[in-house]
Order: structure tokens, then C-alpha cells, then sequence
């Protein structure tokens, strides 16, 4: 049912090391039924299941964003728009904005922040098949300090207990992962500054417990140096921005990078497509104090997962592949970003049916003109693109 063979130029199975020249995949019902050598699978696969012959084509898994927030509109004022908008049409905007990320080839979006867990909503129409859309792995209300960044979306917490029950409700709401933002934040002048813990490390510790207590694992918003270290020793699964900010400008600690490496903790350095936008306008010697410290956590070996804080002001939807190059345009290999996109980030999420092209696993696949391994801006040339073994047409 649904079969279809595609055969293309190469295959990058994944890791991206794994290439396989005039390669093939045979995807069926929802999941990759093989992947080899495309004369092999030809001659091999019955003859009535349809070909899709991709002649200077690569075939690469399905890319992951692991930072959206698809309730945003990315505009100037999106507080205001977030808290009027009418349900109805906040879910009609996240459906929209979930099929353009997969437009760009993104199957996976996490959802790190939304309003009235309206991602679940269109997460389950989604899986369901009444609505085509990339996977959403979602996050609900993120719990943050009463007045503190991000209140706006209702997970406000004071106590222990405010803790115990939010997450609970979250849970409840059909969370997929628990987001904590456990520093202030850029979009949030009201509430502390970037570096400014919101929460004792013994609230964090509570938090990563209560999560797990639910199966949940989580992902925090932290800038500052202090909530970093607290955050890696309190359990949490990812660490969003990870800037490394202080009163006194960025102050990068190795030993909380070294644990950071140890416990397996990934980093989500969320940049938009807009970055180069974003370093002129942070100045050129703060734009390379930001850069230095993402070097000095890529040569200590910290696992970077892919994100681009889509629908913050400026955070267009759909301009995945900028964010990308920001990572080429300090020195990242092709083939390290695209393990950064799809198998990193599905470690990440503890996601272990996407990231490579293997049997049994999702058909999350895209189909792209040129070699991505020589040419990153073959990312943006997208034949085909396949979430759960479904084509999406545009
Ligand atoms: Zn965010």
C-alpha cells in the first residue's frame, strides 16, 4: 500500500558518512521498507510498485527543527497577537505554519512554547492523517517565574507544588516534553534579564523529577552562565540558546561545558535565517565573543542539534536552511550539519524511528537537486519531501 521506489544519485542513509551512491529507498506504509543499491532494489522490487527516478538527486532524511514556536507570528508585536487571537484561527495559523517547515523539508518540529496546547490539537489531526504536517513533538506551556519570560502562555509557577501541578497538567494536556525557561529572556522586558536564573537549582532538580515522573524529559531556555551549570546538573535533556551571558557580557565556563558533554545533554543554539542581520546588529565584537564561545563548545565536543526559534520577531517560518549556514559560515562541515538536522537532533528528542533512512524506520525523506555533502544551498531545492511514507504536494 503506497509503496514507491526512488532512486536518485546518492543516498545519504545517515549518518551523513553514509552515502550510497546510486542508491534507493523503498518506502511503504508510513516506514522505509528498504534502502540500498538502486539496481539491486529495481530488479528486486515488484515491478507494479511505482518508480520515482531522481536523476541528480540526493535522497537525505527528513531535517528536524528542534525550537519553534508555531503559535508566534514572528512579528514585532507578537505578545499582543498571541493573547487576542481567536482559538480557531491561532490553530488555522499553527497548521499553516507547521506545513510550511515542512514545505522547506523539515519533518519534525518541536514546539518549545505555545497557548492552550493548540499544537496538540493539530499535532493529533496531523497524526491522524486528516491534515498533512511535519511530526510535532510539543511542549505546551513552559513553566516559567510568576511575571517571568513567557508568561503570557499560562505556565506561570511560584512553589513546589505550582511545579508538581503544572507539569501534571501538562502532561495531562498531552505534553511530549516539559520546557522550563530557566533564565529571563529577550522577548519578555518586563520579567528578569537573559542572565538571571528564574528558578533555584533545587526547583530544577524538581522539575527534571516531575517530568520524569511523567516520561518526560526536558528542555530549558537558558542564557546565563550560572543557569547553564544548574541546568546540566539538574538533568535536563537540552539546553536552549546556551549563550553564555552574565551581568558583565559572555562569560563561557569549560567545566559546565565538559559536563554538558558527559551527561549527554545537547546544545540548541537557535538562530534565525536572518543571522547575519542579527551579528550586524549586535556589533562586531559582541557578534565574535558569540561566535568564540559556539567554537569553543564545538571543539569540546558539546552535540549541537538544530533550531531556529521560528516564530519569535524576526524568526520567519520556513528559512531553515539559513540557519544552517550560519554553522558553515563558521567552519562546521556539511556533513556535521547535516547530522545536526536530522540524527543528532532525533537523539535529542528521543526520537528513535527518524534521523536516518533505515529499515523500519518513519519515511521522513527528502528528495533534493545537487549533493548537500558539497553544496548546503541544495537544501533549499527540494523535489520531493515524504513525512510518514505520505508525499506532500504544494
Ligand atoms: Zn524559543
Amino acid at each position: 500500500m503506497n509503496e514507491v521506489l526512488i532512486t536518485a544519485d546518492r543516498v545519504i542513509a545517515g549518518p551523513a558518512d553514509q552515502v550510497i551512491d546510486k542508491g534507493g529507498v523503498l518506502v511503504g506504509s508510513g516506514i522505509i521498507a528498504a534502502v540500498g543499491a538502486a539496481s539491486e532494489l529495481d530488479a528486486s522490487v515488484d515491478s507494479r510498485v511505482p518508480r520515482l527516478r531522481c536523476a541528480g538527486a540526493t535522497v537525505l532524511p527528513g531535517m528536524m527543527d528542534c525550537h519553534v514556536h508555531l503559535a508566534f507570528d514572528a512579528g514585532p508585536d507578537l505578545i499582543s497577537a498571541v493573547a487576542d487571537a481567536d482559538p480557531d484561527e491561532l490553530s488555522t495559523a499553527i497548521t499553516t505554519r507547521a506545513q510550511q517547515m515542512l514545505a522547506a523539508g523539515v519533518t519534525t518540529v518541536r514546539d518549545l512554547g505555545d497557548r492552550d496546547d493548540l499544537t496538540v490539537a493539530v499535532r493529533a489531526s496531523i497524526d491522524s492523517g486528516a491534515t498533512v504536517g511535519p511530526r510535532i513533538v510539543a511542549a505546551t506551556a513552559p513553566l516559567t517565574a510568576h511575571g517571568g519570560h513567557c508568561g503570557f502562555l499560562g505556565g506561570e509557577v511560584t512553589t513546589d507544588d505550582d511545579i508538581r501541578a503544572q507539569i501534571a497538567r501538562n502532561a495531562a494536556a498531552g505534553a511530549d516534553v516539559i520546557k522550563v525557561m530557566a533564565s529571563g529572556g529577550a522577548l519578555t522586558p518586563s520579567g528578569p534579564r537573559m542572565w538571571e536564573a528564574q528558578f533555584t537549582p533545587g526547583q530544577l532538580r524538581l522539575i527534571v523529577e516531575e517530568a520524569r515522573r511523567h516520561g518526560l524529559g526536558v528542555a530549558a531556555h537558558a542564557h546565563g552562565t550560572e543557569t547553564i551549570g544548574h541546568c546540566v546538573a539538574a538533568g535536563v535533556r537540552t539546553i536552549e540558546h546556551c549563550s553564555w551571558r552574565t551581568a558583565e557580557g559572555i562569560v563561557y565556563d569549560p567545566e559546565i561545558t565538559d559536563r554538558i558533554v558527559a551527561n549527554d545533554v545537547s546544545v540548541c543554539r537557535c538562530v534565525s535565517g536572518d543571522w547575519q542581520l542579527f551579528l550586524e546588529q549586535m556589533g562586531s565584537e559582541r557578534a565574535a565573543a558569540m561566535v568564540k564561545v559556539i567554537q569553543e563548545m564545538r571543539e569540546a565536543g558539546v552535540r549541537f542539534i538544530a533550531g531556529t526559534d521560528s516564530g519569535v520577531p524576526g524568526a520567519r517560518f520556513g528559512d531553515y536552511v539559513g540557519m544552517l549556514e550560519f554553522f558553515a559560515s563558521l567552519g562546521f562541515g556539511h556533513a556535521e550539519i547535516l547530522d545536526m538536522a536530522t540524527v543528532n537532533s532525533a537523539h535529542a528528542l528521543g526520537l528513535s524511528d527518524t534521523g536516518v533512512l533505515a529499515p523500519g524506520m518513519r519515511a521522513d525523506l527528502i528528495v533534493v537537486d545537487g549533493n548537500p555533502l558539497t553544496e548546503l544551498d541544495a537544501l533549499r531545492r527540494l523535489r520531493h519531501v515524504f513525512t510518514a511514507g505520505r508525499p506532500v504536494t504544494g
